[in-house]
């Protein structure tokens, strides 16, 4: 298929899921997740008009990188390894996976002189197998951010369970909205918390149901 194609069916279902949801379009952000696909189907991606990239590795973001430059807008959506941020940081424009104080501290002081915006990673469903903080760490979590001025707080991020069951994807993205509003509401500059990072190639309606701004999503998009 071409992405033009599965973009298309892409953006109706999104456009449902935002009626359905009583929420505008233009709210949800779509990041085409390319780690799996080559420069060339990524470049096809920004012809048809994606403007978001998302790559989970430091190699696949830099080969890619060498090629498309900075014309998309780069997200790290990946676990990061603290000695790989200098790799990337002067190339991503959003990193979808800060998950402890350490990594927190190596952004910052990687920053130069901008401002790195950051998603705050959460294990909403409290599977073992995933990263992210607890839901009950997350508010201690930001109030230690003030620590690291160059690190803003765009939103969170969650990856539900791989499940055939609804319910379980919902209560996960639920719970981070949830946080997003306990978050909103200490009102601290530098964590305006305004976007939720959820919702994959199985899972993105539910999660624009349940707010999300910016859906990640692979194989519907760029797969084959
Ligand atoms: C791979 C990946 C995606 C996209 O997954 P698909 O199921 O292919 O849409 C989204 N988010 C993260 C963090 C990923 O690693």
């Amino acid at each position: 298929m071409r992405v033009s194609d599965n973009l298309r069916m892409l953006q109706d279902k999104v456009n449902v899921a935002c009626q359905r949801s009583k929420r505008a379009p233009d709210e949800v952000k779509i990041i085409a997740v390319t780690k799996y696909v080559t420069t060339e189907r990524a470049l096809e991606a920004l012809e048809c008009g994606v403007t978001h990239l998302g790559e989970n590795r430091d190699e696949g973001l830099l080969e890619k990188w060498n090629t498309l430059g900075d014309k998309p807008t780069w997200h790290f959506i990946g676990t990061l390894q603290t000695r790989k941020v200098k790799n990337i940081i002067d190339k991503v424009d959003y990193i979808h996976s800060l998950d402890r104080e350490s990594l927190a501290k190596e952004i910052h002081v990687r920053a130069g002189d901008r401002t790195i915006s950051c998603f705050v990673q959460v294990n909403a469903s409290g599977e073992e197998s995933k990263h992210g903080l607890t839901p009950e760490m997350v508010v201690p979590f930001i109030k230690e951010l003030e620590k690291f001025p160059k690190i803003r707080v765009e939103g969170l991020m969650t990856m539900a369970p791989f499940t055939e069951d609804d319910a379980i994807i919902r209560q996960c993205f639920q719970t981070l909205k949830k946080l997003q509003l306990d978050i909103q509401h200490l009102n601290l500059p530098y964590a305006p918390c305004m976007e939720l990072s959820m919702g994959m190639s199985n899972d993105f309606e539910i999660a624009i149901e349940e707010g999300a701004t910016m859906i990640r999503i692979g194989t519907a998009l760029v797969g084959e």
